[in-house]
């Protein structure tokens, strides 16, 4: 083109992407999809869309009845649940901003997060009573905290000074509201990392980017969410909005079941199994105890076909077991709380399906394809980019409509490398643009100026049968800079000597990818988000080879 004449426009709607049109469209074309919450107080509740929707609407005539303004923080310390549903599409669909809290976080870390984010509600599960009664006197900005059950379950003893009771507020409200209509760039949530570095920093994600993330997560390629699906999210609503699930279940029509605080293999089957779930989604360490129980006790899943896996790396063994011995499809993703979280799912290409069976599990075993909306490069220490080669490993950098520019309140300052946001994880790409993520920046372990890659050998270690868990760090060595150490749960009952593991890795690495050693512990250490922190498990065996005097 020659000038720089304006563009024609086109001659189409123009029509805001809110949260809101999300429970309003499911409510009038899904109105009688199922929702079931496994709840706290320990019944199973049972209702529909449209009762949802009803009741949201009660909610935010609450919120605005307690003074909750356009863009004020209201935070939840709540499981997955009807409540938290209705939460979800209440605070944001009224111009305010649902903060949801990781419980699992240390009190002080709770404590900061709600002052940083000057939360003006407090909503929490009965779980969190005395967590709330700790940290009340550190909150100030809470002008009350609300109890999401009934008046039976209101503490006798009013410990918290403003506590409000969830029901009698909703009984209260009429459902008469109207759903304002406001910029979509609007702030809609707010998440906080889970901070393994300094303080937890706040992710602020708009209207228009939860909406469109909803979108293009319920795709094919993607999570694949249908009208005739049960889906049972095990990933938590207090983290990065359960992978998105309470908003892309919704607009696909499907039925929704939450679990609640039940989270052990048993509770989960027997919910999977009631229900008949056909689609879930979770963190590697929730699948190895279901599939464990399931396994165990010689059952089989009726209806149960489809997971994704994400969060951390989906461990080769646990998705063979899924796929081989219990018939349910693994759809392997990453993404990241910066990402709303989807970046990337697994799946074939029309030309994998005349590979053999092995052929077709090494790709799904990638972390998968860039879900059109994310873009994605891989870098060198200088900001070159790496070729796609499936070799070369590079720091991840990713931009996109759903990816992060800055966090709240500016904390951290300008986060964007060239319009690019650093992942902190170390990949490759293959040609057809398959990802595998190798590792995480900080967790790379160098050796003699080569990147050994941490994954790939905790893969081949808990492909061992007696191996429950593996991780593997870089512990400092004089000549080499690093070298990996293998940290090892057992099974229970299960015998191996620290050179069984060293001989299961012959022939399937390099030499020097080798494991200098391998420790065996009871336990491995998980931050508030099921992840293993190798931080601490660096600062107890760091300095292993020294105190070993093993060279
Ligand atoms: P945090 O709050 O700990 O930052 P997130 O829930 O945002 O946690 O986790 C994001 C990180 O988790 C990613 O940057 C990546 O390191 C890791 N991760 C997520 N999914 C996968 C996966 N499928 N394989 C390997 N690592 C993953």
């Amino acid at each position: 083109m020659t000038n720089a004449a304006p563009p024609l426009m086109g001659g189409m709607m123009d029509q805001p992407l809110l949260i809101s049109s999300i429970l309003r469209f499911a409510a009038r074309h899904y109105g009688g999809s199922e929702i079931v919450s496994r709840r706290v107080e320990g019944d199973v509740h049972r209702y529909t869309v449209r009762d949802c929707a009803a009741r949201a609407r009660r909610l935010a005539n609450v919120l605005g009845a307690q003074g909750v303004a356009m863009g004020e923080r209201v935070g939840t310390l709540a499981w997955n649940g009807y409540r938290h549903l209705e939460l979800y599409y209440a605070v944001s669909g009224s111009g305010a901003v649902l903060h949801t809290i990781n419980p699992r976080l240390h009190p002080d870390q709770i404590a900061y997060i709600v002052d940083h984010a000057q939360d003006q509600l407090l909503f929490f599960d009965l779980t969190f009573l005395p967590l709330v009664e700790a940290i009340a006197p550190r909150c100030p900005s809470v002008k009350a905290f609300v109890l999401m059950s009934d008046r039976a379950h209101l503490p006798a003893d009013g410990k918290i000074a403003n506590l409000l009771c969830y029901e009698d507020l909703l009984a209260a409200a009429s459902d008469d509201y109207a759903w304002p209509e406001f910029d979509e760039h609007a702030a809609a949530a707010l998440c906080y990392t889970s901070g393994t570095t300094g303080n937890p920093k706040g992710v602020l994600y708009s209207h228009r980017s939860t909406v469109l993330h909803a979108y293009a997560s319920a795709m094919p390629n993607a999570l694949n969410v249908a009208a005739a699906d049960v889906v049972l999210p095990v990933v938590p609503m207090f983290h990065v909005n359960a992978w998105g699930l309470p908003y892309s279940v919704l607009l696909s029509g499907a039925k929704l079941v939450l679990p609640g605080a039940a989270l052990d293999g048993k509770s989960l089957y027997d919910l999977f199994e009631v229900e008949g779930v056909t689609f879930s989604a979770g963190v590697p360490t929730v699948w190895l105890g279901l599939v464990n129980h399931v396994l165990q006790n010689g059952l089989a899943f009726s209806t149960f076909r489809r997971t994704v896996i994400g969060g951390a790396a989906c461990p080769p063994a646990l998705m063979d077991t899924l796929i081989d011995r219990l018939d349910v499809k693994v759809i392997h993703a990453w993404g990241m709380t910066e990402m709303s979280p989807l970046g990337t799912t697994g799946g074939l290409l029309a030309r994998h399906r005349d590979l053999p069976e092995a052929g077709q599990r090494a790709v799904l075993r990638k972390q998968g394809h860039a879900i059109f909306g994310v873009d994605m490069k891989i870098v060198d220490d200088d900001s070159k980019q790496l070729p796609w080669d499936g070799r070369t490993p590079g720091h991840l950098l990713v931009k996109g409509p759903w990816v992060v520019s800055r966090y709240f309140r500016d904390e951290g300052g300008d986060v964007l490398q060239d319009g690019w946001f650093p992942t902190g994880d170390v990949a490759t790409i293959d040609p057809d643009g398959f990802l595998q993520i190798t590792d995480r920046s900080k967790d790379v372990i160098k050796s003699g100026g080569e990147w050994i890659g941490s994954i790939d050998l905790e893969n081949i270690a808990m492909a061992h049968p007696a191996v429950l868990q593996a991780a593997c760090i870089g512990v400092r060595h004089p000549k080499w800079d690093e070298r990996p150490v293998l940290v090892v749960v057992l099974r229970p009952e299960a015998r191996l000597t620290r050179a069984e593991m060293l001989r299961f890795f012959e022939g399937k690495v390099a030499k020097f990818w080798m494991p200098d050693d391998v420790v065996f512990v009871d336990a491995l250490p998980t931050g508030a988000t099921g992840k293993v922190q190798k931080n601490r498990l660096r600062e107890r065996f760091g300095d292993y080879f020294v105190l070993n005097g093993a060279v």
